[in-house]
């Protein structure tokens, strides 16, 4: 694509996930030409930087596409009022912080005919579509998720995250739910939840759930934010067929213990060729799956206060 075809583009909420992964993956890519950004204290060299959203839309029309960086407890203003002005949406995860924001963006995105792209950034880790491919003719016998993290080197002051709306350990642990609902055939279940919330904080540091996919096969998950050395991000899958097992976030796929998948990441660049693509063909990519399990085990979550946790 040429520079002249490329597709404007601001990012908003210039922080971690925006800076180590949006900004090169655009630069990297050959869709979009980053022309704004949008955030209170964060700055880009050598583009145009808003301290506003409303300023930023009332100056630059011309830029079609928004990359929503923030955390979610902002993103339903700034989505709607994006899609109110006509532009093209691309929401990191969570996209919101209820179902019911969530609903209510792919409504207006409906209505006013803009893209509304909902990203789940894990889903284009390399494993996770051979793994979707190979499961789609076994019978599944059982799920295990083990997705454990030290909070203190992934979310280093990151205050939010510990407020309502912030998701506590359920912001990484839904990356492992949207790994499940995209390799897993059918509607899967919550059918109970334990969440460890710290004295001191508002949202879980960890959470053990237990699910049923559609055929009623039992999937256990446990998340925690305390686990410190090794870190993992691990799917394993018992089928009638043999052992599929997702490694490293789904970048590692093993089948009985051999390798399937080789090559460097590709999760943002993925997100950015599909953001492009449903663009050109004016289609919205939503798919709340991940955030309505996250619902369901608070739903049905039982609260235990653990010991309290300072960063
Ligand atoms: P972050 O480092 O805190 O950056 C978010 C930025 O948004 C902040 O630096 C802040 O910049 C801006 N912002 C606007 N309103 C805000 C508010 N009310 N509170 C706090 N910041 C506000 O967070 P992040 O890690 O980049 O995460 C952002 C989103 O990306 C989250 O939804 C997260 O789940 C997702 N994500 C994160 C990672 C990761 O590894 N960190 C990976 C994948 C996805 P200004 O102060 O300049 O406005």
């Amino acid at each position: 694509m040429t520079a002249q075809t490329r597709i404007p583009l601001a990012i908003a909420g210039i922080g971690k996930i925006a800076r180590d992964q949006h900004i090169p993956s655009v630069a990297g890519g050959e869709d979009f030409d980053l022309k704004a950004a949008v955030s209170r204290h964060g700055k880009v060299e050598g583009i145009e930087n808003f301290e506003d959203f409303d300023a930023f839309l009332a100056k630059r029309p011309d830029i079609r596409a928004v990359s929503l960086c923030t955390p979610p407890e902002v993103r339903f203003d700034m989505a709607k009022k994006a899609i109110a002005a006509g532009h093209d949406v691309l929401m990191e995860k969570p996209p919101a912080t209820t179902l019911g924001e969530a609903e209510a963006l792919a409504d207006l995105a409906r209505e006013a005919g803009v893209t509304l792209f909902a990203t789940w950034h894990s889903r284009f880790a390399l494993g996770v579509e051979p793994a979707r491919a190979w499961l789609a003719d076994k019978a599944i016998r059982s799920i295990e998720i083990v997705w454990k993290e030290d909070v203190r080197r992934w979310h280093p002051g990151q205050a939010w995250i510990w407020e309502p709306g912030g998701f506590g350990v359920f912001d990484p642990g839904i990356n492992a739910l949207s790994i499940l609902t995209a390799i897993v055939p059918g509607r899967i279940r919550v059918e109970k939840a334990n969440l460890s919330f710290p004295a001191n904080r508002k949202q879980p540091i960890a959470a053990d759930i237990s699910m049923r996919t559609a055929s009623g096969a039992p999937i256990s998950a446990a998340f925690d934010w305390r686990q410190e050395g090794r870190q993992t991000w691990d799917i394993t899958v018992e089928t009638d067929a043999g052992t599929l097992r997702l490694s490293k976030g789904g970048a590692e796929l093993f089948i009985d213990g051999v390798e399937k998948t080789a090559g460097p990441d590709r999760e943002y660049a993925g997100i950015y060729e599909r953001f492009a693509a449903l663009i050109r063909a004016r289609e919205s990519d939503v798919d709340y799956q991940p955030l309505r399990l996250v619902a369901d085990a608070f739903l049905c979550g039982e609260r235990r206060e653990v010991a309290a946790f300072e960063d």
